[in-house]
């Protein structure tokens, strides 16, 4: 292993990973962190070299924007303007989601580099309930840009083992803060005014579910076809999430008939044989997102874990089964139409 990795189980150990993670950020360098969604690549967002770090070791376009993670939420005034009209929302919601995995993207300050929004007028934010990632945010006391700390294109890392295995040699620090605790990116909305309430539009789909912003506004939901690309959301392309296998995603076990000779994995949700796809091949393995009763959730956690074991195996076609598309299942099944497209 290259990039150097600092624990943090133990407050000593804490304590050194954040004041090395914050001196390295300082001087214009750029690290992985913890979030409770997945690893963060993390660059002070107000120097656009660092920034420009990060777009060079994720190989990332420059056309594809960062989110701005606040140390705080009185930081928000600093980095965007928030209109009248939706003051009052956005207030609502900053109390009451953030710290967490809602990202608001909102009319961009001049503080906010150019290089952070690829030139879009507005910027994506949100603050991070991860405790390590709020340490070092705090003694930063500056906004960090965060994109997925993965290659472009390639699976989100939810573990310090996957951003070693994503940017080993291309980054000067990884901290380990343990598995992330939702395992899928953040929501995205919008919000606009509207009457009699305000309107919020899903960008990308994630751990905050359009149930859960039912009380804000009225809900727009994501596009949920990959052909209907979201260009309100530049990053979203139609194929990412990819794992260098192919990837099938089935709506019924009677979709797939196995080819002889071919061999092929299965991520499952529940593993049980009474769904119909356990039993459908010889498959050389068979990883369950939430076995027994199926959990959305707990499914959440172990997502792009388990797409990255899969990836590993070195098959000729990973086979999904689908899953109930509400909740956090929304997030996951346009995350795994997006991996079935091919680039
Ligand atoms: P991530 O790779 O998880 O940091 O997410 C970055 C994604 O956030 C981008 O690919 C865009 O889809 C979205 N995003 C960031 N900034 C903006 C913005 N100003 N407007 C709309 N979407 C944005
Ligand atoms: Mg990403």
């Amino acid at each position: 292993m290259l990039t150097p990795i600092l624990q943090t189980d133990t407050g000593p150990l804490l304590h050194k990973a954040v004041e090395e993670a914050a001196r390295l950020l300082k001087a214009g360098e750029i690290v992985a962190l913890p979030t409770e969604t997945v690893y963060g690549l993390a660059a002070d967002a107000f120097n656009p070299a660092a920034v420009a770090k990060v777009f060079e070791a994720k190989e990332r376009p420059s056309f594809d924007p960062l989110i701005v993670h606040l140390p705080n939420k009185k930081m928000l005034d600093e980095v965007a303007e928030v209109p009248a009209e939706i003051q009052p929302i956005i207030q609502k919601l900053v109390e009451k989601m953030w710290p967490g995995p809602l990202t608001l993207v909102l009319p961009k300050k001049a503080s906010i580099p150019d290089i952070v929004t690829a030139g879009l007028p507005s910027v994506a934010v949100r603050m991070s309930k991860n405790a390590v990632f709020r340490r070092v945010a705090e003694a930063l006391g500056r906004p960090i840009a965060a994109p997925s700390a993965n290659r472009f294109g390639s699976i989100s890392p939810t573990s310090a083992n996957a951003v070693v295995a994503e940017l080993d040699g291309r980054i000067p620090l990884i901290v380990d803060g343990g598995a992330c605790l939702c395992g899928l990116e953040s929501t995205i909305i919008k919000v606009e005014p509207g009457s009699p309430k305000p309107i919020i539009t899903i960008l990308r789909p994630g751990p905050i579910t359009p149930e859960d912003l039912k009380p804000y506004g009225r809900v727009k939901h994501a596009s949920r076809t990959v052909v209907d690309e979201a260009t309100e959301a530049p990053g979203q392309l139609a194929s990412h999430y990819a794992p260098r296998t192919p990837l099938r995603l089935l709506s019924s076990p009677e979709d797939f008939k196995p080819e002889p000779g071919k061999r092929y994995a299965l991520m499952s949700y529940r593993g049980d044989a009474s769904d119909g796809y356990v039993g459908l091949a010889d498959w050389v393995h068979v990883q369950i997102l939430s076995p027994g009763k199926g959990k959305l959730p707990e499914a959440a956690v172990r997502f792009f874990y388990v797409l990255r074991e899969l990836d590993r195996l070195g098959v000729d076609e990973i086979i999904a089964e689908p899953m109930h598309e509400h909740g956090m299942g929304i997030a996951m099944m346009d995350k795994l139409r997006r991996a079935a497209v091919k680039s």
